[in-house]
């Protein structure tokens, strides 16, 4: 045994017996020893077998100090494609094939139909209407007398408050800040362009600094949490849908009467009449406050996946409005989702297959000019959520669900 070996083993031993902290194995071995002696150590400790969690080629090195603590492995999760899809977006205009990771039987198949009718009527038509990642601390006053002489004062520092935050930022730029107050409470919803990046790292550092600069200059103003959940970050909230976080993208398409029926087996009123049904006032009947839609989360989350950003934000990225119309005999739908937050470079961008995922599409790391790729990758995210909307419709009108998820689902002709 050479030096090393005999140091992982006695590393393992010591997980085994306690002596050492899990996290504390990342100070004594290099990234990838360290996952094997942590998974060894806790497959001894619970008599299982992990082989399938260890099996991954990959650089820990990539994650450690990165992405995850007490790495033990990787989760492998099916990921298909599908496509090309015809985008017409003001930064992404073209053809492109979409990764989609899910365990979902008949959820790539399902949005691959819709590409191929959306395909047929054009492609998408996509725009980011409004751009800015938010941070909302909370802070504490003694008295309205006091928030009166700060909501005064506020407007007046912002360019001193902006210099403060933007030092601690290359690509970050505050844009505005909205003051909401419930008693002694004082919510100030910091918004940011935060080019490429998802920015939430990065709104985050700079809103401290905001906030000490706030604290340093305006007496009897104390900060209680650099978030006051009015951010509100992989939280549901009509604030979100409401002022927008991340990017606010709106896709939409006319699909062909011919289309419709040669493709789904449809019409624009079954269409329109499901839509109307379900996503408002089904929606409506349930109490949802945000999510007017189909299935918006499940492309998000296959898309999300794939292609390394945040999962936990899939909670406010799927939040939206499915709009349809019957134009004669043609059918206009449209996707507006007001709290899209993604990014191509920072968090799980940057790991090797979720960088692939994001070159399949062009869209990895910094764009040119800064902030291009993301605005690429929202318009082509917003798109096949659209794709993902008129499928299921369509299928719903035709009563296919059932039958579609036996066959891609079951394994059941
Ligand atoms: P990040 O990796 O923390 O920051 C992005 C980095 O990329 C910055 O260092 C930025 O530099 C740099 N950069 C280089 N080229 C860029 C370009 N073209 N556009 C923008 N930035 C560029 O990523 P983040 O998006 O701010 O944060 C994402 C991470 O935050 C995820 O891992 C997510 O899970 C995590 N997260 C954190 C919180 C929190 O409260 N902190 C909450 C939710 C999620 P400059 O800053 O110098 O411009």
């Amino acid at each position: 045994m050479d030096d090393s070996v005999e140091n992982k083993e006695e590393l393992i031993k010591k997980v085994v017996r306690g002596e050492i902290a899990l996290h504390e194995i990342d100070r004594l071995a290099e990234a990838g020893d360290a996952v094997e002696i942590r998974r060894k150590g806790i497959e001894k400790l619970e008599g299982v077998s992990l082989a399938n969690i260890g099996s991954a080629k990959i650089d820990y090195s990539l994650i450690k100090g990165k992405n995850a603590e007490n790495v033990i492995g990787m989760t492998s999760i099916p990921i298909g494609v599908a496509g090309p899809l015809k985008v017409n977006g003001a930064y992404f205009a073209g053809e492109t094939y979409v990764p989609l990771s899910t365990t979902e039987g008949a959820l790539i198949a399902s949005i691959s139909r819709g590409i191929k009718a959306i395909n047929a009527s054009g492609g998408s038509t996509v725009r980011v209407i409004k751009d800015g990642m938010t941070r909302g601390p909370v802070f504490q006053f003694d008295s309205i007398v006091d928030i009166e002489k700060f909501l005064e004062w506020l407007p007046k520092n912002f360019k001193k408050i902006k210099s403060a935050a933007e030092k601690t930022t290359n690509h970050g730029r505050l844009e505005d800040i909205q003051p909401l107050v419930t008693g002694t409470n004082v919510f100030l919803r910091f918004t940011y362009k935060t080019g490429d990046a998802m920015g939430m790292n990065m709104a985050t550092v700079a809103t401290e600094a905001g906030c000490n600069f706030i604290e340093e200059h305006f007496e009897g103003a104390k900060l209680i949490a650099v978030s006051g959940n009015v951010c509100s970050d992989k939280k549901q909230s009509l604030i979100n849908s409401i002022n927008g976080r991340g990017k606010t993208v709106v896709a939409e398409v006319v699909v062909k009467e011919d289309v419709l029926k040669n493709i789904f087996k449809t019409d624009a009123d079954a269409v329109n009449n499901v839509n109307l049904r379900k996503n408002w006032a089904g929606s409506a009947r349930a109490g949802s406050a945000t999510q007017f839609n189909a299935h918006f989360a499940n492309t998000i989350a296959a898309m999300f996946l794939a292609t390394g950003q945040d999962v936990a934000q899939v909670v406010e990225s799927s939040s939206g409005y499915t709009w349809t119309e019957a134009r004669g005999r043609d059918l206009y739908i449209a996707v507006t989702l007001p709290a899209l937050e993604i990014g191509t470079v920072g968090g799980g961008t940057g790991l090797p297959t979720q960088k692939e995922a994001l070159s399949l599409m062009n869209v990895c790391g910094p764009g040119n000019p800064a902030g291009s790729n993301a605005m690429k990758l929202a318009e082509i995210i917003a798109s096949v959520v659209l794709a993902g909307e008129l499928n299921l419709l369509s299928a719903l009108a035709t009563r296919e669900l059932g039958k579609a998820h036996q066959k891609l689902g079951r394994n059941k002709a």
